[in-house]
């Protein structure tokens, strides 16, 4: 069969919002009065990026690689765990040609932090903040995210092979 040596990626996440910890997206501490629960800072947005990296190079998923019973990754900056997904990814022989995201998350506003948000992910990710979209929705007050509970995260991405031609 024709390959075109292009492959799309999707990742999910979710995390439970809890008083006591910084509320971390894509990479970039955002003030609230309360963040993400989980092992590593539980940055939902780089959980589900990571995610979309590895399902478009057929990797796995972020909790393979990343096992959550592993003390190592306790309070782990994520952009060091999407970096080492990356690692692998082009290692597969695969290069990034864009991510594109959406946050929901009912408060605060992420307009503001958009930009800065962009810039963080495409940093991590060694591309131009171009290849790297962020929406944020909220969710009309339904469900938890809706009652502030929790945020969640979808990115898609596509890769194109290495030895493609430019
Ligand atoms: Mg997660």
């Amino acid at each position: 069969m024709r390959d075109a040596g292009l492959r799309t990626g999707l990742g999910w996440d979710l995390h439970r919002l809890v008083a006591g910890r910084p509320l971390v997206v894509g990479g970039v501490e955002i003030p609230h009065d309360r963040g993400e629960d989980g092992h590593s800072d539980g940055d939902a947005l780089l959980h589900a990026i990571t995610d979309a990296l590895l399902g478009a190079a057929a990797l796995g998923d972020i909790g393979e690689m990343f096992p959550p019973s592993d003390p190592a990754w306790k309070d782990a900056d994520s952009r060091k765990l999407l970096a080492a997904a990356l690692f692998r990814v082009r290692a597969a022989g695969w290069e990034i040609v864009n991510v594109d995201a959406v946050i929901a998350l009912e408060r605060p506003r992420i307009l503001p932090h958009r930009e800065a948000i962009r810039a963080s992910i495409a940093e991590t990710l060694g591309v131009g903040p171009e290849r790297v979209s962020v929406k944020a929705k909220t969710s009309e007050g339904v469900d938890a995210v809706g009652s502030g509970e929790a945020i969640a995260c979808w990115a898609t991405c596509l890769l194109i092979s290495a030895e493609a031609p430019v």
